[in-house]
């Protein structure tokens, strides 16, 4: 477990406060990978959207920098632009400068937003009275340049952020007007969510040896989730599963599968196999996927089984296991999958059960993630092989016992109907419950009913 926390960082008391304000406590990986590097003085070049902290990651070594500068002054002349945020649009640059307020809020640093689409006169005399850290949109800024009622002839550290919608917007002519303006010496951080050729040509063209981080979907995987592939035909997956299921590190897991169809066929399996399993997907009412997801939270259900619809929204802090029944087609959904474990820190484990007609997409996440995945083949019994695999098509009615039928005591079925694929709800953050681990291995069938014997023999793969 290798959680830092802010003040670990060696941030400011002032700068701690705010953030204990905010009720943060443990930095996000870009901020924990961008604050030291923005504190020694590096260009940096930064794959994080929207949602992974990015803000803070470079607002707070900013104001970090800026504190010495701080000025109790009522002069315009002690508050010069020396940060300079610039972002594509106006509900951006908004946010953004709320975060800025928010966090410099016990430091002497003033901070102004501007934006078009608004009366110009409004801002100018904000501006004239000094600010050190201004966020605002190219064009606009480049009217209050002619206007002259901004000079940008001290900025020390400026900000390029989400670059690639800058480019996309046509604004690559106002950055270089802006950019010939400040002064030669100058800290640069750029923030994309993409990677895009343009991208790599602004970042060679506007920022000194950046150093490099990547956070973003788009191709990161988190380095304390340990990844592993089990190499098994795909009639032996379900065997295999409930084999990793009953392993003491397996005691709360979400599974994955490509479709909502093998999601709701595998949970019932499970469930007759003695798990207490339960299945989350977008084909589910609100009531229930709230229902089943709390019941995961709370650890009556130990076994979670969803699509990849479910993997977007959800926030589960310190889940254990992550295991894809399938791998996704889409390689950057692998990396979403995974990234369900091993949060804020915690370590984690993603195991995939790949079958050999998915081999060719196991490439294609490897090649993504720039690594090779540990491989091991399962070798599955035939007795266990011919168990009931949910193979979407080929799926045989149960045969289980009406005796053994699980039923879900928390789910009262409310009547079907189609609800949003995502809801804020799954965004809260996930609190692991005390009961958790101890409610982990219990089955949820009745204590009566004997456990279905599954084996799965692991053979470790040269090489
Ligand atoms: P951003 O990616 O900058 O838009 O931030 C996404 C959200 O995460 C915002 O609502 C922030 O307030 C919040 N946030 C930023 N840093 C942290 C943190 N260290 N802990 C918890 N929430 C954070």
């Amino acid at each position: 477990m290798n959680t830092i926390s802010f003040a670990d960082l060696k941030l400011a008391p002032e700068i701690l406060k705010a953030l204990t304000d905010s009720g943060y406590t443990t930095p996000t990986p870009v901020q924990a990978q961008a604050i030291p590097l923005v504190l020694e003085g590096c260009d940096l070049m930064a794959g994080a959207q929207t949602g992974t902290g990015k803000t803070a990651a470079f607002v707070l070594p900013m104001l970090q920098k800026m504190l010495p500068l701080a000025s109790g002054s009522a002069s315009p002349a002690r508050h010069p632009v020396r940060a300079l945020i610039l972002v594509p649009t106006r509900e951006l640059a908004i946010q953004v400068e709320e975060s800025v307020k928010t966090y410099a809020k016990h430091c002497k640093l003033r901070s102004l937003v501007v934006f078009g689409g608004v009366d110009i006169k409004t801002q100018t005399p904000h501006l004239k009275r000094g600010v050190e850290i201004l966020v605002a949109t190219p064009g606009r800024l480049l009217d209050h340049i002619e206007m002259k009622s901004v000079q940008l002839n001290q900025v020390q550290m400026l900000v390029l952020d989400e670059a690639d919608r800058m480019l996309d917007m046509g604004f690559m002519p106002d950055l270089k007007r802006i950019l010939a303006l400040l002064p030669k010496q100058r800290q640069n951080l750029m923030f994309s969510a993409t990677f895009s050729n343009e991208i790599k040509k602004l970042s060679a063209d506007f920022l000194t040896s950046p150093r490099l981080i990547e956070v973003a979907r788009s191709n990161a995987t988190a380095e304390n989730v340990t990844q592993k592939v089990y190499l098994v035909e795909q009639a032996g997956k379900h065997a295999l599963l409930a084999q990793l299921l009953r392993g003491s590190d397996a005691s709360q897991v979400l599974v994955f599968t490509k479709t909502k169809l093998t999601a709701s066929r595998l949970a019932k399996q499970l469930q007759r196999d003695g798990f207490a399993a339960d299945a989350i997907h977008g084909d589910k009412t609100q009531l229930e996927r709230i229902q089943a997801l709390d019941a995961f939270k709370q650890g009556k259900v130990t076994v979670l089984i969803g699509t990849d619809v479910a993997a977007r929204g959800l926030d589960i802090d310190q889940l254990p296991m992550v295991i894809n029944y399938e791998i996704p087609h889409a390689p950057e959904d692998y990396v979403h999958r995974i990234g369900r474990t091993g949060r804020a820190g915690a370590s984690g484990k993603a195991i995939s059960l790949v079958s050999p007609e998915e081999e060719k997409y196991l490439k294609e996440i490897e090649n993504l993630i720039k690594r090779e995945i540990e491989k091991e083949t399962a070798a599955v019994p035939h007795a266990a092989r011919t168990s009931r695999a949910p193979r979407g098509e080929h799926h045989e009615r149960s045969h289980a016992p009406q005796g053994e039928r699980h039923e879900r005591s928390h789910a009262p079925r409310p009547s079907a109907h189609k609800k949003p694929s995502h809801d804020p709800w799954f965004d809260k953050p996930y609190e692991p419950s005390g009961s958790a681990t101890a409610v982990a291995q219990q089955p949820a069938q009745p204590a009566s009913k004997p456990k279905k014997q599954v084996a799965a023999i692991l053979v470790r793969r040269q090489g």
